[in-house]
């Protein structure tokens, strides 16, 4: 901050960049916790940036696999398997899966989204070779009986491993390598405070307006010259840059009105 605005970035390392503008993507309470000195901002804001709530809800298994597994439900050879494949079962699962997290525990039948990309993009595993990629919900950040521990990681791991299996029963038999992520190793090895996919949750008091907090929807900071375009600002997280996008222009509409005066 210089002359009561940003003027660039520190880096952990001493080096200094300097800027006429400075966008974030960090979420909104890295961003403002982290990375501004408090005075720089005014405590009203400050304090709903420490309410903003960004709770870990999800878990990810990278499996290595000796082949293509089979899944009985699916005909064989069909293009389904290329795709998006989702257990699910059925509302009642999905809400008894939501109920574990709540408590503090994994799902004990949690909804899983899984691609083997591989038969896409053969380079991705040696020749008939399959990489398998496990997206899970839901998985706790806090556990209710204390701290993660490496058996509890490979409990969750396990319990989504068989409910693959119920739905494919050679799926265990091709399993070479799982490497098992809970949130906490998703906030330890990406930065995504608690692995909260969305940089804060999308529940209806942190959407449209009200994102990342009321009276800062536009992108720009409390500070000039700062700005911010991650998954914390409108419309959040998911594959479409839409927040990226918007912050653009905000940020270019400011610097022609700034180039007209
Ligand atoms: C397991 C998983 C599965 C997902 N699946 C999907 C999906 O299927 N579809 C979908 O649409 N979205 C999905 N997402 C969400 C999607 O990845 C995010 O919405 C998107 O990456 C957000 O982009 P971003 O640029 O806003 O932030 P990020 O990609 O989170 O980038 C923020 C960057 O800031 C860095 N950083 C953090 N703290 C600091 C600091 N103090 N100093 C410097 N740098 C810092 C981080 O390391 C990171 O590189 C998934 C996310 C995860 C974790």
């Amino acid at each position: 901050m210089r002359g009561g605005r940003a003027a660039g970035v520190r880096l952990a390392g001493g080096e200094e960049i300097k800027a006429r503008v400075v966008v974030s993507n960090l979420d909104v309470r890295r961003t403002f916790l982290e990375t501004v000195a408090p005075k720089h901002l005014p405590p009203e804001f400050l304090a709903q940036v420490r309410r903003f709530k960004i709770r870990g809800s999800s878990g990810k298994l990278n499996i290595a696999l000796d082949g293509l597994p089979h899944f009985p439900a699916i005909p064989h050879g069909s293009p389904c398997t290329r795709g998006d494949m989702h257990v699910t079962d059925t509302i009642d699962m999905l809400e008894r899966a939501y109920d574990d997290w709540k408590e503090g525990r994994w799902s004990r039948a949690p909804y899983i989204d899984m691609l083997i990309p591989s038969q896409i993009d053969p380079t991705m595993a040696p020749n008939g070779k399959h990489y398998m990629s496990v997206f899970v919900q839901y998985c706790p950040y806090k556990l209710a009986d204390g701290e993660w521990t490496p058996q509890k990681r490979q409990a969750f791991g396990d319990t989504v491993i068989d409910t693959i299996a119920r739905h494919s029963p050679d799926f265990k038999d091709l399993i070479l390598h799982a490497e098992i992520r809970t949130p906490h190793e998703i906030e330890a090895e990406v930065g995504l405070t608690e692995g909260n996919i969305f940089q804060g949750e999308l529940t209806f008091d942190q959407l449209l307006f009200n994102r990342p907090i009321p009276g800062y929807a536009q992108y720009r900071a409390p500070v000039r010259g700062m700005y911010m375009c991650g998954a914390s600002t409108h419309p959040g997280g998911g594959v479409m840059g839409a927040p990226g996008a918007n912050a653009a222009s905000a940020i270019l509409r400011d610097l022609r009105l700034a180039q007209s005066t």
